[in-house]
């Protein structure tokens, strides 16, 4: 099969964009450099916006891919002051869920598989990119067979933050800065805890968030001020879990000193918040985290991944399909995704400053939030903020 389109990188906006092309019929290649997905840690929370797009474009997830997030608790100063049931919201409510995205990429390739118009090479990692002045492309390429090129007419990087494609397609990138970096790790979901709760617990110059997973389990964040993982890293496993135990409510405290040896070794997410100006050159279009990287605050990024897939494949499918201008289509996804991704992106640089400041201002805020703020489902969906972290900043349909 001769591809008229390639796509580096299998995360949620490579595989869904590769599924919309190849079932409309676009010749699509798609090259990742895991051979496993479960092999990397990744996003698993999606919004209803994110749910949405997946309905739209016709992927049905089974229920142990998904679960439901129906228990919000946050806690701060040591008093909860959030306690949200999704269930007291309202019949039309879609609560966040977590999602086993291992599960929702393998089910994407499949279904792109059975169309007959898609090809994946698995561990194939694209190391080098030569540009051509048509606008066709050359990857270099090594996975465990050896060397290979692969020649791109057209090509997506879809391949995350820092990635081979958006080196090679030099833009500028506008870097907001990010005042935070989060310790992942999973460990036993606690017993006494309802299926699909999410905690969240602030105070003191840190913010731990536990969250239910699909496969059974909690995972949890540590969210620490940028750069101090170092200090963290020389300590022991046992020091760390003891410092981590400082910072959560007396409940999780209590869980953490019990199952301390379920806990997984930590992965530390260096957190970025930036955004290329000019995703589209000729022969070219970056997506996803490769176009914008996200902050990991209120779990949005896999969701701007799906919601760049579905305004993509808008633009292209048209545009591949009829002969029409593809480097034109191409050029009108930025500025479609351009204000979503500001208005996230500024939002999202607002709670650390509050949970993790140190000045005496933030302090008080910090005070402040645990005294006034109480909400339930309904009142944070209705909130500005709810609505846009929930819903998005701008309608995404899907059309073709
Ligand atoms: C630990 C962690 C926790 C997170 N938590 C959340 C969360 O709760 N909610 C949320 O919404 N977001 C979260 N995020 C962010 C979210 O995972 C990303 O924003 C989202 O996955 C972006 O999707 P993407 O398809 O653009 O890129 P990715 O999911 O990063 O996928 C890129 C793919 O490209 C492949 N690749 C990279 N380089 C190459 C190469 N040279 N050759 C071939 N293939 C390559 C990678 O293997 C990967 O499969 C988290 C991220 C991390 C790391």
């Amino acid at each position: 099969m001769e591809s008229r389109v390639t796509i580096v990188g299998a995360g949620p906006a490579g595989a869904l964009l590769a599924w919309l092309l190849s079932s409309r019929g676009i010749e699509t290649l798609l090259v990742e450099r895991q051979s496993d997905f479960e092999r990397e840690f990744r996003g698993e929370i999606l919004m209803p916006s994110g749910l949405r797009a997946l309905a739209e474009a016709g992927v049905e997830l089974a229920k142990d891919e998904l679960l439901p997030l129906r228990f919000f608790e946050g806690w701060m100063n040591g008093r909860a002051f959030i306690q949200a049931d999704a269930d007291a919201a309202g019949g039309d409510f879609l609560p966040p869920s977590a999602v086993s995205q291992p599960k929702l990429l393998e089910r994407l390739v499949a279904m792109s598989e059975a169309t007959g118009h898609f090809s994946l090479e698995r561990g194939a990692t694209v190391r080098r990119i030569e540009r051509s002045a048509d606008g066709s492309s050359v990857l270099h390429v090594r996975s465990d067979a050896g060397d290979s090129k692969v020649e791109a007419r057209y090509l997506i990087g879809a391949d995350r933050r820092g990635a081979v494609t958006r080196r090679a397609l030099a833009p500028r990138v506008r870097n907001r800065g990010a005042m935070l970096d989060v310790v992942w790790f999973k460990m036993a979901y606690p017993e006494a805890w309802q299926p699909g709760t999410a905690r969240f617990v602030g105070g003191r110059g840190q913010l731990l968030i536990a969250i239910a997973t699909a496969d059974g389990l909690l995972q949890m964040g540590w969210v620490i001020l940028k750069g101090t993982f170092g200090d963290l890293k020389s300590r022991s496993h046992d020091e760390w879990v003891a410092e981590l135990w400082n910072h959560a409510d007396s409940e999780l405290a209590d869980h953490i000193g019990r199952h301390a040896e379920t806990i997984t070794r930590p992965f530390l997410l260096n957190v970025v918040s930036d955004r290329v100006l000019g995703w589209a050159s000729p022969g070219a279009l970056l997506i996803g985290d490769a176009a914008h990287t996200m902050s990991p605050v209120g779990g949005q990024g896999v969701n701007i991944a799906l919601r760049d897939a579905i305004v993509a494949a808008n633009e292209l499918v048209p545009a591949f399909s009829n002969g029409g201008d593809v480097d034109a289509a191409a050029a009108r996804i930025e500025p479609a995704r351009a204000r979503e991704l500001d208005v996230i992106q500024r939002m999202q640089a607002m709670p650390p400053r509050v949970m993790l400041g140190t000045r005496g201002i933030h302090a008080l805020a910090r005070r402040v939030a645990s005294r006034f703020l109480s909400t339930s489902f309904g009142q944070a969906r209705a909130s500005v903020g709810g609505r846009l972290f929930f819903d998005g900043v701008v309608d995404v349909e899907l059309t073709v």
